[in-house]
């Protein structure tokens, strides 16, 4: 028998009482000490390495800020193609993520749909608004993970939101453009697909936001915090048709998006962006040294093609694992073990830092 109840464990929603938070990399390795902190190789949340360099104004900041700045929009209609009304500034893809769940999930009556190994903040969104989660894993294909279309056939009618992830966290390859295609076909009467592309800056001549004209029920996640460096300054962006863009502003918070946060975000989104794309090129330098690498090792089994900041890989088996991932923890190096997910045993991923950081990974491994 449990023992009498807390008066806070009566009053709450019963299901929150043992739900588990995401446990982001964050989360997982706090110390807590800021000095610690920074003595620490983070290769565990995709972050960039290396800060930029900015200023802030404090001109109005006893001001409300506009409930979308002009200055961030103007910024990112002109990055990304889209019109200003086609475009809802968030607190990092995170907030997408739980505006698109709250506004078309009714909570305890409808479902979305996740691809797994996936991100794992659809799910937890999901499961705090009481909205069910259906899953249909990717497969494996020789393009690396795959949609599986005839699972998804299967649930059509039964979702009223999907969630694709392009390229995919944990996975790291794009979606087939055409399998992504075929799956907003498949829900165009039934349900939105959402096309998170949170690290489509790595392969940018990918991006679906060409299908947000052609179909009514697309909508695609930017974020700041992957190619931008900017996971501390917590923005994102929802690009869909004015329509959404309308009921979601329904949704969420008046002031969203704070003053300093505006202006930081639009330098780089425009006199900053030849550093966001040298950022790139370097990552995706380095990432293919790695890849190298470790499928030369001969505790990795398989190393996953990576479209995005990150690599994947297996090891031979989990006392392999293990080992790998307790070696690097020992010499201050994090990196995220990815073996509880969904076809991925064994598997870990290691973000791609700098030159010097993954130097020193293979240093620690050799
Ligand atoms: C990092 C990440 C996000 C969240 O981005 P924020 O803008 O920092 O909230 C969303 N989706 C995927 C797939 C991610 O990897």
């Amino acid at each position: 028998m449990s023992s009498a109840l807390t008066l806070i464990e009566k009053l709450a929603r019963e299901e929150l009482v043992d739900m588990v938070p995401y446990q982001s990399a964050r989360r997982l390795f706090a110390s807590g000490d800021a000095e610690q902190t920074k003595s620490k190789v983070w290769l565990n949340a995709n972050e960039a390495p290396g800060t930029g360099d900015y200023q802030i104004s404090s001109e109005n900041i006893n001001r409300y800020p506009d409930f979308q700045p002009d200055n961030l929009l103007n910024a990112y209609s002109e990055y990304c193609g889209l019109q200003r009304s086609q475009i809802l500034a968030t607190r990092g893809a995170d907030e997408g993520i739980e505006l698109i769940i709250r506004s078309f999930c009714r909570a305890y009556q409808d479902s979305i749909l996740i691809c797994p190994p996936t991100y794992g903040m659809y799910a937890i969104s999901a499961e705090n608004h009481g909205a069910g989660v259906v899953k249909v894993p990717l497969q494996n294909s020789s393009q690396g993970m795959q949609l599986n279309l005839d699972g998804l056939t299967s649930q059509v009618g039964k979702v009223k939101v999907v969630f694709l992830c392009s390229p995919g966290n944990p996975t790291g390859n794009l979606l087939s453009k055409e399998a992504i295609i075929a799956a907003i076909e498949l829900f165009k009467d039934s349900a939105i697909v959402v096309v998170d592309e949170a690290y489509i800056e790595f392969s940018p001549e990918q991006t679906s936001t060409d299908l947000i004209a052609e179909y009514d029920n697309v909508i695609v996640l930017r974020t700041l915090s992957k190619a931008f460096a900017l996971a501390g300054l917590r923005c994102g962006f929802t690009l869909a048709s004015k329509e959404i863009i309308t009921l979601l502003s329904k949704v969420i918070a008046p002031y969203p998006i704070s003053a300093p946060v505006a202006e930081i975000a639009s330098k780089a989104l425009s006199t900053d962006l030849a550093v966001m794309a040298e950022r790139v090129q370097s990552c995706n330098n380095i990432k293919a040294t790695l890849s190298k690498w470790l499928s030369d090792r001969s505790w990795c089994n398989e190393v996953f093609a990576s479209d995005a900041n990150f690599i994947l890989f297996r090891c031979t088996n989990q006392q392999e694992k293990e080992r790998v991932f307790n070696t690097l923890v020992e010499k201050d190096i994090l990196i995220r073990d990815q073996s509880k997910q969904m076809q991925l045993e064994h598997c870990l991923r290691i973000s791609i830092g700098s030159e010097q950081e993954i130097t020193q990974l293979k240093e620690v491994l050799s």
